[in-house]
């Protein structure tokens, strides 16, 4: 399944900054959305997949780079990253 192209995404953008949008149309433009953002995960695994096996990585490994990146990151406070290697330093 195809993700949505960056003109898709200003249509969409568009069609949600019209004033009097009724629910039949917001419940399209959020099954669009839903059914990208599926599609975008399906890429995610994908990548991540092939990116494992090029690496000659096992699961555990791979998800233990993706833990580390993750608690990387700045997360909102009060810290809740639910990972024991979460950087914050609460
Ligand atoms: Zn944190």
């Amino acid at each position: 399944m195809p993700t949505l192209t960056n003109e898709q995404i200003t249509a969409i953008r568009t069609r949600l900054a019209t004033p009097g949008l009724d629910a039949d149309e917001l419940r399209e433009i959020a099954g669009i959305l839903l059914a990208d953002n599926d599609a975008q995960y399906s890429e995610a695994d994908y990548w991540r997949e092939s990116y494992r096996l090029v690496k000659g990585l096992s699961d555990e490994e791979i998800n233990a780079m993706m833990a580390v990146r993750d608690a990387a990151k700045a997360h909102p406070r009060p810290c809740r990253f639910p990972h024991e290697v979460c950087l914050c330093g609460d």
